[in-house]
């Protein structure tokens, strides 16, 4: 990983590709990249696991106490992400996290607890981070910000086939009930609603290819001293 380097942060809806663009894009340039979604997702399905109430204040401190989350790759180099010690990379994809995780995500204990440690994280540059609010709460002082958009049947459409790749047996109508209702709920929470930044710049992916976004993104970043 570089030492120096610029803040990257990709913003956008459920399902328009951030991550998968923001992993190619930290290979390219060789930085570091952060799910921020992965960890909303391994505080859910921890609430999940346990049985807790994320609508009891008292449940939720005690939970975060015992939450260490961390990203570590596999042989294959692919990036996991682990929920105390665990490999949970494959529970946090399923139907049943993400049908609770924008709930959980409007909670501001979680939300506090997770933006420090993503800052904690970003803070030796260098790295791209993907989520809601990386370029106006994380990281409002970002060199490049991206706010990712695509047209909703497509957006479901990229993700059903993602899901049944894993074997995941969901169905077209559940994913775009999912994503319009998570969507509408980060949008409109009170705490670090999910919207694009000032400085932002919007790319509507609807018909770009991986690679012509990649390439987009990559001058953008170079002309701001990635
Ligand atoms: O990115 P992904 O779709 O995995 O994120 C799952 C959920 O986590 C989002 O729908 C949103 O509710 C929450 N999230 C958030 N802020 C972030 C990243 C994700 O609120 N920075």
């Amino acid at each position: 990983m570089k030492t120096e380097g610029i803040i990257i942060a990709i913003d956008g809806f459920s399902a328009c590709g951030k991550s998968t663009l923001a992993k190619q894009l930290a290979e390219k340039l060789d930085y570091t990249y952060i799910d921020t979604g992965a960890m909303y997702r391994a505080v859910t399905y921890y609430f999940i696991k346990h049985q807790l109430d994320w609508n009891n204040p008292a449940q939720v401190a005690m939970a975060l106490a015992e939450i260490q989350i961390d990203f570590r790759r596999d042989e294959d180099g692919s990036l996991h992400t682990f929920l105390n010690g665990e490999d949970v990379e494959k529970q946090i994809r399923t139907m049943e996290v993400s049908a609770s995780v924008s709930p959980v995500a409007t909670i501001s204990a979680v939300r506090r607890f997770l933006v420090q440690q993503q800052q904690a994280l970003g803070e030796k540059k260098s790295c791209i981070l993907d989520g809601r609010d990386i370029g106006t709460v994380v990281f409002p002082e970002a060199s490049l910000k991206i706010f990712l958009t695509a047209d909703p049947q497509e957006r479901a459409r990229r993700r059903l086939k993602e899901l049944l790749e894993k074997g995941q047996s969901v169905s077209l109508g559940e994913i775009v009930n999912n994503l319009t209702e998570r969507d509408h709920i980060d949008s409109t929470r009170e705490d670090s609603p999910l919207r694009q930044a000032d400085d932002a710049v919007v790319i509507d992916n609807t018909v770009l290819s991986m690679e012509e976004q990649l390439a987009m993104i990559k001058v953008l970043a170079e002309m701001r001293g990635a």
